[in-house]
């Protein structure tokens, strides 16, 4: 079968969930037995997100090929529940620097090259190449930014050109504000920004209403006459209890037929099945019979986008247990204060130490584990939440004062966690941490680590620098710590554990493997403990 093209753009601003539209289509299409793909347009001339800062970006999505992409992967992956790969994602900066790098070789030679057609060709050439590779029945494009952007425009007018070559169906996203005192969803700004969208020479086909309140009526037909979209193909795309339902959502109102049948598929094979398994698992979600207080204690949590893949990883284990899990952001560098008594932490069953870079913070977060350590409080360190559990034992156990990570001080006395001299090899900072799957081997049956994953050999994404330093195995083992496992060469340790109640520290990021139905083995174990930890006192 030939691969159907499918573009999602936004109209008016971002940040209106273009990616929770784009993966409730690509599931849509999974409930129809259709294999469907994303790709990710961005305009930003990094040649990945890499290198920027999660308080601007949000997360640094990192797939099982070491690719560092947006976090719309880890929404698209954990809607399709599918691993994705890095050339699905399309950036200013890898299209500038492949057409650079093509004009040295000769490739345009005698040309003058240009945005049209020349970087338009790129990306043309890029998508089809993926349809050609992979062959997905459907490709969905979701192009980041607002159209009338300088920076996605060169994407806009390439699918322009796809639409002369191939049938392209569009999908605009707008917003409708409500204003309470009039009582009216106003259309205004969608009819302004309409019409930036038909000035690109695109009509789009659906057009999809992002709103607080349901989409009326009459705004709809209001909006009909204005943009000459057919009144059902004006879609409601209000907020829901929780946005796993968004695809059900979207059935509901009747969208999936209509879509279905504009971009040419047979509609007949819905899967009921796959629709009541979502539906059951919802219920956990929204009518849960149990509830726990998790605390993150991180630096970023003024912008929680930065920690999104492990706020859905409780979510998917919460789901599983039948159990909400109420997460509070904790800024690290409160418990930094002398006067704190960890009073703030006393109402948690849990407490997670997520990733993170740089200095500030960390000394709140290692007095975080201590406190979970000493109160018994069911503990996850992820990855710099790891390298810090490592460090507080050495400290307050091993009594080694002077310990630190070569990444906070170079030059303190005990460097548990550093980085080997093999790998200080560049002074490159973009894609040169340890990146991507890497498989893992646990190496104790007693162990959280055996008892979550139930197997010996696991394999988890990485995206770090430092490393536990070897040096310090034994002496740490001595004193107690629980190295449970290795890579399978024994080199670099993956996991520490408490033997004393719930604690386990992970180099991995798991919550970037976490999905829906196969919640994250470490989390699920967390949760687990943290339910025993409130109703089994
Ligand atoms: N900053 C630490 C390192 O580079 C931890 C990174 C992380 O938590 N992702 O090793």
């Amino acid at each position: 079968m030939k691969t159907k093209f499918v573009v999602v753009l936004g109209a008016l601003m971002s940040g209106m969930g273009k990616g929770i539209v784009t993966s409730s289509i690509l599931q849509i299409l999974d409930f129809y037995g259709y294999n469907a793909l994303p790709i990710k347009f961005d305009g930003y001339l990094n040649y990945d997100c890499g290198t920027m800062n999660p308080y601007r970006h949000g997360e640094v999505f990192v797939l099982n090929d070491k690719s560092e992409v947006d976090m719309d992967f880890g929404i698209y992956e954990r809607f399709l529940n599918k691993d994705l790969t890095g050339d699905l994602s399309i950036t200013g900066g890898k299209l500038f620097s492949g057409i650079i790098e093509k004009e040295r070789k000769g490739g345009f030679l005698g040309d003058d090259v240009q945005i049209i057609p020349h970087l338009t060709g790129e990306i043309l050439e890029r998508i089809k190449n993926i349809a050609n590779e992979k062959k997905p029945d459907v490709l969905i494009i979701e192009v980041g930014g607002t159209v009338g952007d300088i920076e996605n425009s060169y994407f806009i007018e390439a699918m322009r050109q796809l639409s002369l070559e191939e049938k392209v169906t569009f999908v605009a996203l707008t917003y409708l504000p409500f204003i309470d005192v009039v009582g009216e969803q106003k259309t205004k700004p969608t009819q302004i920004a309409f019409r930036s969208i038909m000035n690109t020479g695109i009509r789009p086909t659906f057009l999809v209403c992002r709103s607080d309140k349901r989409v009326l009526e009459k705004t709809k037909e209001k909006l009909s006459l204005f943009t000459n979209i057919k009144k059902d193909y004006i879609i409601d795309d209000s907020t829901q209890d929780t946005l796993y339902r968004m695809p059900l959502h979207f059935i509901r109102e009747g969208f999936d037929k209509k879509f279905i049948d504009e971009i040419g598929l047979d509609g007949s094979n819905l899967s009921k099945k796959k629709i009541s398994e979502l539906e059951n698992t919802i219920e956990r979600i929204v009518h849960p019979t149990k509830e726990i207080n998790i605390a993150i204690v991180g630096k970023y949590v003024g912008l929680t986008d930065a920690y999104t893949s492990v706020k859905e990883a409780l979510i998917h284990s919460g789901a599983k247990l039948d159990c909400k899990v109420n997460i509070d952001w904790v800024e690290a560098e409160e418990l930094e204060k002398p006067e704190n008594d960890f009073e703030i932490l006393k109402k948690y069953n849990g407490v997670i130490v997520p990733g993170g870079f740089g200095k500030r913070g960390i000394e709140g977060m290692i007095n975080a584990i201590k406190y979970s350590r000493e109160s018994k409080t069911p503990y996850l360190g992820i990855c710099l939440g790891m390298q810090l559990m490592a460090i507080e034992y050495a400290r307050n156990v091993c009594k080694l004062n002077d310990s630190n990570s070569t990444e906070f001080n170079p030059n303190v006395e005990h460097k548990i966690i550093y980085t080997m001299p093999s790998q200080r090899r560049t002074q490159y900072k973009g894609a040169t941490m340890r990146l991507g799957a890497w498989d893992c081997k646990i190496n104790k049956t007693d162990s959280i680590a055996y008892r979550s994953y139930k197997k010996d050999i696991i394999s988890e994404r990485h995206r770090h620098r430092f490393e536990f330093n070897n040096k310090y195995r034994d002496m740490m083992e001595k004193n107690g710590l629980v190295i449970s496992a290795t890579t399978p060469d024994n080199e670099l340790v993956e996991m520490i554990e408490w033997t004393d109640g719930f604690g386990i520290g992970t180099q991995a990021h798991p919550e970037l493997k976490s999905r829906l139905y196969e919640p994250a083995p470490l989390f699920l174990s967390l949760i687990e403990n943290a339910i025993a930890h409130k109703y089994n006192k």
